[in-house]
């Protein structure tokens, strides 16, 4: 009799260096690849994040059809679906990469208990991360709070490569339609082969990321220009593994050094998030948890809408709406502006860049977030606010990046871009700008909102 085993694809839509495939090929003479289209997931995602889901799901189905087969796609929630699919096609073994997050830890574990009831197999590996949860240990056994130390630990834990597929063949199923979808989305200067969904475009970018990766520790906080990877959306979809992106960065120039530790952040953030699941809604430092928070909701739209009249958060939320993405620098400071000037839970702001972001990964996103506002591990220290005009002459000093995404500034110089309200009058009218009407007056005061968080801070500490 054939044996036959399912490949559940979730946030690894790769044939390459993918152990869940490698296993399962090698495992089962027939495989059947399904991807779930879980309306837990998708009801939360933009519109432009499931452009870009079901560009990677064709890119895979067609990887799979050249191989006989296709990309099984089925609506419904996955405890029902997975253990029905497999069950009718006679699956002996279901195979999948693991996640992090605490939905898809317990859905996995309902999923695998029905499978056990009909004598089915769950097969989990780890296939998005560098170094698997558990694998980082102190001397002591733990997972270390600090970044620095488990980075040197993280470099050191020795791993092998994941296996090559086997010959297992792929089964073409058809159940529900594929879905269709807008243009697939990409960023800025990826275009040709790059601007490509799926595994062929993410080899692409990954080859655009490693030209310009020496110059990365010089660049990555210059957010008018393409100074980092930008591969955070192949990694959250798993288009690219996160090995074959180690190992082709790697760490002979201080720039590729810099850039492959980004990779132990992401790592980081993953498995703090299987030790603590509850950082998702909670403080690391749980005194945070009774700051006394605004519910400010015109605050709260005009930060998302990029109308807070402080340019350089304006242009980090214009570039989030019109892009799905935002440069680092440029999210910690909006993030900053949010918790620290606005006095807005950093939840609220979480659950805005988790719906908009294309690289939205909770893991990532909690971790920064909490970073952010001082509650998490190894945070950016509570009293820390950023000056986003401080922040902005700094980083974007002849406002470049401003002038992009806040046209309505575009005519001021870059003495003045960063805060328009001190302009000469000559030049806001030459430049065609009206504080208040073609561009917002600043809605809060910086210095006065730095003395109420920080007495907000004081008073829970
Ligand atoms: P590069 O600088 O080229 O870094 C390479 C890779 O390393 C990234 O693709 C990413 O996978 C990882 N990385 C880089 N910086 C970080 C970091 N600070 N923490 C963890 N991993 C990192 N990243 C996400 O992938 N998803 C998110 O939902 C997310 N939310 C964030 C929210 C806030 C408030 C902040 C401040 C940061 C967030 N980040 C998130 C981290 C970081 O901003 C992005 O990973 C990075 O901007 C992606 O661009 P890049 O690929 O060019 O990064």
């Amino acid at each position: 009799m054939t044996s036959i085993g399912m490949v559940w694809f979730r946030r690894d839509l790769r044939l390459d260096d993918n152990p869940a495939w490698a296993t399962a090929t090698s495992m089962h003479e027939r495989v059947l690849p399904v991807f779930v289209l879980d309306p837990a997931l998708l009801d939360r995602a933009s519109e432009r994040r499931r452009d870009r889901l079901v560009g990677d799901l064709t890119a895979l189905d067609a990887r799979l059809r050249e191989h006989g087969g296709s990309l099984c796609v089925v609506g419904g929630d996955p405890v029902d679906v997975i253990a029905r699919l497999a069950h009718e096609q006679g699956c002996a073994a279901v195979h999948v990469n693991a996640d992090v997050t605490p939905y898809s830890s317990s859905r996995d574990v309902a999923v695998e208990s029905a499978l056990s009831r009909a004598g089915i197999a769950w097969h989990p590996t780890w296939g998005t991360l560098v170094q698997p949860p558990g694998s980082v240990r102190t001397a002591a056994g733990t997972l270390s709070q600090v970044f620095t130390p488990f980075h040197r630990r993280w470099e050191q834990t020795p791993w092998d490569r994941w296996p090559e597929p086997g010959a297992g063949r792929p089964i073409a199923l058809t159940i529900d339609p594929f879905p269709t979808a807008g243009p697939y989305p990409v960023l800025g200067d990826q275009t040709g082969d790059a601007a490509e969904p799926g595994e062929r475009g993410a080899r692409a970018r990954l080859a655009l990321a490693v030209s310009r990766a020496d110059a990365y520790d010089d660049e990555r906080n210059t957010p008018s220009i393409h100074g980092t990877s930008e591969l955070s959306i192949d990694l959250r979809f798993g288009t690219i593994s996160p090995r074959d992106a180690h190992d082709a960065i790697g760490v002979s120039t201080p720039g590729r050094a810099a850039l492959t530790r980004q990779l132990a952040w992401r790592d980081w953030y993953a498995h703090l998030l299987v030790e603590r699941p509850e950082l998702v809604s909670r403080a690391m430092k749980d005194k945070f948890d009774a700051m006394a928070w605004l519910h400010d909701d015109a605050g709260f739209e005009a930060w998302t809408l990029g109308r807070t009249g402080y340019p350089f958060v304006d242009a980090g939320m214009r570039q989030l709406r019109e892009t799905g993405w935002m440069h680092n620098r440029v999210r910690m400071v909006t993030a900053s502006f949010l918790v620290k000037n606005l006095l807005i839970d950093w939840r609220r702001g979480e659950r805005w860049f988790r719906h908009v972001l294309l690289d939205a990964d909770v893991s990532q996103n909690v971790g920064n977030w909490q970073w952010v506002a001082g509650t998490g591990p190894d945070a950016s220290p509570y009293n820390r606010v950023f000056n986003p005009v401080l922040q902005g002459t700094k980083f974007d000093p002849a406002g470049d990046y401003v002038r992009t995404w806040v046209p309505e500034l575009r005519g001021l110089d870059a003495a003045s871009i960063h805060e328009p309200w001190n302009a000469p009058p000559l030049e806001l009218a030459a430049a065609g700008v009206v504080l208040g009407d073609t561009y917002p007056a600043p809605i809060v005061d910086l210095a006065e909102s730095r003395r109420r968080v920080l007495a907000a801070y004081e008073a829970v500490r």
